[in-house]
């Protein structure tokens, strides 16, 4: 009975729903192929019918060949399919103009699966509304037709069963229920005999640590094999320990980036394990890191300008098609990089954030070698491609020394070299000036504004001057939203009227220390001389000054509307 019960149970919650989405998905995508590639399926399965039809005798094997025939033509023309898609420039013409559209972006980091978030919405219409009130009633109603249940479970898991694997098995399906059913009854406890909620969880506690005791011991009575015993205790109770870690860790919303105290780096990796475990461990917490971005981009430099968290490399990500998109839409050229995305692929060159190199190569040896990579394998096409590239980022004259003697921003030049060997007509580079000092910066922002003449490049940063001298179109987003969309000349335009120098006495200036944006201050006699964000006039005597981009950068940052 208990078997047939699971199966169907099993059927009904799990096999019918993931077969039937599969179902649905394989439908839309047989429709939306080409005709062509319908008709020939459509003649293989005609032509295969008929061999099944003629060749095998028994009615049985004739359905399973049939059956088979379903599956294999459509999951052979997908791997077909799939196999042919490869990084083809083919879609986008030589010299065609590129502009990238970006549509209503979102991007949520640890999403609930399709069917997970099914459960969650069912689960929300039942509890809603009114049935709160009644709640006492329900939960009575439901709990109490479980207890013969559970009291016919632990008949039939300790003294029914013979076989110690079922057993066991079976003790700890037992553990589950009856801990789901304590979780009813301590809310019923509470409610009707006023039990305080601090004791019935030290309860629940003791019920969840010891009653896996309590069963090995008992299984151990009777069987009388130490070794087993021991086996299971030790995984039960490793489960236990994951479960309840991977709660708290989920409820008190700990980082595990940034613990203190004791032990910080043996708590980190048993929490990093505790993490990565499936089922039990996981508990993820969505996390929206883009939220309706709408961009153009077309050819010239692109600045994403943001502070970290912002949401920028994200956003390349997507672009590039290394991450998914949750919701919204990237076009290149009108077609949508979803559907085409490894076709898109040779059109696009990713400078991430942080790489590596081999340090022990010199410059040509580490391009050349990227270049056989790309498949350039002719010796001659491959010197003159290097050395173009080489030549591209001014880095010919270096190319004989080893790439573990090159500076922060030499080394960028050889990374944004490499991605030239494909040719890309799209440059995505992510934060390349960070960490540079301020001459190789400029050194090599003028490289990219090169670069960006006859491509695309779209690169991040935090440094507002980066942007000013160097973008024809820049983008502010902070915290997932698009700030400001424009010429970065026209950002300052916001700022104007917002910003005021005033004096104040030292003694004064803790007090209005948190009532403006002080962009900054110094110290003048026995007065302190101050540069704020304001809408309003902050003071008397305050006079208004012509804003600069960091201004604007700054307001659009603090949050206030955009007028
Ligand atoms: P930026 O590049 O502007 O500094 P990111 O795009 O790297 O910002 O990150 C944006 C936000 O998304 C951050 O708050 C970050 O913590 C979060 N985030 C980034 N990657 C992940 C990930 N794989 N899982 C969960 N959250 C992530
Ligand atoms: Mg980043």
């Amino acid at each position: 009975v208990v078997g047939g019960l699971a199966v169907s149970t099993l059927f009904t919650l799990i096999f019918i729903p993931t077969f039937q989405s599969g179902l649905e998905n394989a439908l839309a995508w047989i429709r939306k192929l080409d005709w062509r590639i319908k008709t020939i399926q459509l003649i293989i399965f005609a032509g295969g019918s008929l061999l099944i039809y003629f060749d095998v005798d028994s009615f049985i094997w004739q359905l399973a060949d049939l059956f088979l025939l379903v599956l294999v033509i459509p999951a052979l023309t997908y791997f077909i399919i799939i196999s042919l898609r490869q990084a083809k420039t083919k879609l986008i013409g030589k010299d065609e103009a590129i502009t990238i559209r970006i549509r209503n972006l979102m991007k949520i980091y640890d999403q609930d699966s399709k069917f997970v978030s099914e459960w969650k919405r069912s689960k929300n219409v039942k509890s809603d509304a009114k049935a709160e009130q009644k709640a006492g009633v329900k939960i009575a109603d439901k709990f109490l037709w479980q207890l013969p249940l559970l009291g016919y479970l632990i008949y039939f898991a300790y003294f029914y069963l013979e076989n110690s694997f079922w057993e066991i098995f079976f003790a700890v399906i037992t553990y589950f229920y009856f801990m789901y059913l304590w979780s009813s009854a301590s809310q019923l406890l509470n409610k009707y005999l006023k039990l305080s909620a601090g004791l019935l969880l030290k309860i629940g506690k003791i019920i969840l640590w010891f009653y896996p005791l309590a069963s090995m011991i008992f299984f151990y009575f009777k069987h009388q094999t130490v070794s087993t015993t021991l086996l299971f205790i030790i995984i039960w109770y490793c489960a236990i320990i994951v479960y309840t870690t991977s709660n708290r860790l989920h409820h008190e919303k700990i980082n595990i980036n940034r613990l203190t105290g004791k032990f910080t780096r043996i708590r980190r990796s048993f929490y990093q394990i505790v993490k990565s475990i499936p089922i039990i461990g996981k508990k993820k917490v969505p996390f929206k890191a883009l939220n309706g971005v709408s961009i153009d981009i077309k050819s010239g430099m692109f600045g994403l300008l943001g502070p970290n968290g912002a949401g920028k490399t994200t956003l390349m990500r997507m672009i590039c098609g290394i991450l998914n998109q949750s919701y919204g839409k990237i076009y290149i050229n009108g077609i949508d990089t979803n559907e085409k995305r490894e076709e898109l692929q040779g059109l696009i060159g990713y400078l991430p954030q942080e790489f590596g190199m081999y340090e022990n190569m010199t410059a040509e040896e580490f391009l050349n070698y990227q270049a056989i990579l790309k498949n350039l394998i002719d010796n001659e096409k491959r010197e003159k491609m290097v050395r173009y590239v080489l030549e591209s980022v001014h880095m010919i004259d270096h190319k004989d020394e080893k790439i573990s003697s090159f500076s922060g921003g030499m080394k960028q030049r050889i990374g944004i070299a490499q991605i030239l060997l494909h040719l890309p007509k799209i440059l995505v580079v992510d934060e390349p000036t960070a960490g540079l000092d301020p001459r190789e910066r400029i050194r090599f922002r003028n490289l990219l504004v090169e670069l960006s003449r006859e491509r695309v490049v779209v690169f991040s940063t935090h440094i507002i001057e980066d942007v000013s001298s160097s973008c024809n179109t820049v983008a502010v987003l902070n915290r997932g939203e698009l700030r400001y969309l424009g010429e970065p000349v026209k950002m300052t335009k916001i700022a104007e009227g917002k910003v005021w120098h005033f004096y104040v006495q030292a003694t004064d200036f803790e007090k209005i220390k948190n009532d403006f944006t002080i962009i900054h201050h110094m110290r003048d006699g026995d007065r302190i001389r101050i540069r704020c964000l304001s809408s309003k006039k902050p003071d008397e005597e305050a006079e208004s000054v012509q804003p600069t981009l960091e201004d604007a950068y700054l307001w659009i940052q603090s949050g206030k509307e955009i007028a």
